[in-house]
């Protein structure tokens, strides 16, 4: 294999049926069927050529079944282009290294040559070389690549890093740039020196020769259609397009959107003659919508988070209030009794320490009356038990509304009761035990239309501030002292019995 050696660099010799295909094109009497001969040796270019002159691209009124009826309706030039094409790219399709992605490197060249063509005819301008011209624009880059890979995965690590212009790294690190080792490359091959002075420029429109201005120009756009396709910034780039191409060419911005997704639909298919996955590459307008959509789930999912967190931060205040409530009741449950609602014997012992403390503290009288329904047992053997249970209910109620709103019942055991009356001093308390004493012995419990009566005997003590001292038991003995005493002396009635000195 001749080596060809320039700038320090191995590059690769072009492919035997490449030559063939420029020296026959090269004679001056070059005929069709001298190229169609050389072609047709290989069958699979023969076959690749053929899909493409029967291509959406060409849309040839008639199959074109043969290498000799393509050259008739293509044309010398375009038919032995696209045979180039094919065999270069195929020549310089590198099996997955980990550097550099060969196969987005011919998906990119493959997309700009489609591109320049596309856009090329948008704009009315005509040349045969174009498509080929796009496609190895950058064939620099993939020799470079290939013949010093340590090298150009710094220029490739560099750019990305800090973005700036491929050239300038290139420059830097090697003296030279992709432009230049690409043209050389075609020049070494015998491509016609148009390909050459075209891709020695092709980033550089401004320094480039007058004549080959609109051919540089469409190989800028056609990498910019790529770039929308590939790059990083699709949006921007295509509004970059269009501010370079509509006032130019007084074309309007919806023919370069039409476009655009025009280089999606073809490069699909050409991308497919030379064998190369386009992976999912949509008309890019699709996939602004595709864009669109998503992001209206990501905003829809977003505002449903939410409006979830929301909720389950109202579900928790919620069930915090709920289980707040819920222990005050359970609380309440504890202290209270079930069959009167009536404060239990067990809150009696917490009220009575409250108020005895609290009476010693700020030097408050403090009253305790004890009751107890007289022969309550004949009234359940009489009624029946339920009977006896609605007296009970009937009595609480009576004692509540008797007494005052600062005074405290407990139902004290079976049908025994106790009021605490704070700040009360024995003479008041003795007024409200006879009274309640009363209204209990005016109070009917009607059950089933029996009227059931009952009366109760009551024991009462207070506390003195100047006189006593002042022991929550001896209080509570005292007053069941007195009611032992009411029993005994008869029942249905109030006894009274001073605390000690
Ligand atoms: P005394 O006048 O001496 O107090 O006579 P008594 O029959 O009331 O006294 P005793 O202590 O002998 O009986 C109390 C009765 O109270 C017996 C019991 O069945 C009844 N009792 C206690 N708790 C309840 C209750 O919750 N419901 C009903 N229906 N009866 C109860
Ligand atoms: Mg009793
Ligand atoms: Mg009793």
């Amino acid at each position: 294999m001749p080596i060809l050696v320039t700038k320090d660099l191995k590059l690769p010799s072009p492919p035997a049926i490449a030559l063939r295909i420029l020296e026959a094109v090269k004679k001056n009497d070059a005929s069709f069927s001298d190229l169609a001969r050389i072609i047709e040796v290989d069958p699979a270019l023969t076959a690749k050529i053929l899909k493409v002159a029967n291509s959406s691209f060409y849309s040839m009124a008639s199959q074109v079944n043969t290498i000799e009826k393509a050259l008739s309706v293509l044309g010398l030039n375009v038919t032995k282009n696209i045979a180039l094409s094919f065999v270069i790219a195929k020549e310089l399709v590198v099996p997955v290294d980990g550097g550099f992605d060969f196969n987005s490197f011919w998906k990119r060249a493959v997309t700009s040559a489609v591109s320049a063509e596309l856009l090329a005819a948008r704009l009315s301008y005509r040349n045969d070389d174009l498509f080929v011209s796009a496609l190895l624009q950058d064939i620099g880059v993939l020799i470079l690549y290939l013949c010093r890979s340590d090298e150009y995965r710094q220029v490739l690590d560099e750019k990305r890093v800090s973005g700036r212009p491929i050239l300038d790294i290139e420059q830097r690190i090697f003296g030279f740039d992709h432009q230049e080792v690409g043209a050389e490359l075609l020049l070494e091959w015998g491509l016609p020196t148009t390909f050459a002075d075209t891709i020695r420029h092709h980033h550089d429109s401004e320094g480039c020769p007058e004549k080959l201005r609109m051919q540089v120009d469409l190989l800028h756009w056609s990498s910019m259609l790529t770039s929308i396709y590939f790059g990083s910034r699709s949006v921007e780039m295509g509004l970059q397009l269009k501010a370079e191409i509509c006032p130019r060419f007084k074309i309007k911005e919806e023919a370069i959107d039409l476009l655009i997704d025009m280089v999606a639909e073809k490069s699909v298919e050409i991308l497919s003659f030379f064998e190369i996955d386009s992976g999912d590459m949509k008309p890019f307008s699709l996939l602004l919508q595709d864009a669109n959509e998503e992001l209206r789930r990501i905003n829809l999912s977003y505002e449903q988070l939410v409006m979830q967190a929301k909720q389950a931060r109202k579900k928790a205040e919620e069930l915090a209030t709920e289980l707040l409530e819920a222990n005050v009741k359970l609380r309440e449950m504890a202290f209270r009794d079930g069959l009167t609602g009536l404060y239990n014997y067990r809150y009696f012992q917490e009220l009575m320490d409250r108020e005895v403390s609290r009476s010693k503290r700020h030097h408050l009288g403090l009253s305790l009356m004890l009751f107890d329904i007289d022969h309550f047992k004949d009234v359940n053997d009489t009624y029946g038990h339920p009977a006896g249970d609605q007296v009970l209910r009937n009595l609480a109620e009576l004692v509540q509304s008797t007494m005052r709103i600062s005074d405290i019942v407990v139902r004290y055991g079976g049908e025994e009761f106790a009021v605490i009356l704070p700040s009360t001093d024995l003479p008041g308390c003795k007024v409200f035990a006879t009274r309640l004493r009363r209204r209990v012995e005016e109070m009917e419990t009607v059950v089933s239309g029996m009227s059931i009566r009952v009366t109760i005997s009551i024991g009462v003590t207070g506390y003195d501030t100047a006189q006593n001292s002042l022991e929550k038991a001896v209080m509570i003995k005292t007053a069941d002292s007195a009611l032992y005493a009411a029993k005994n002396r008869g029942r249905n009635r109030v006894e009274v019995e001073l605390l000690p000195a």
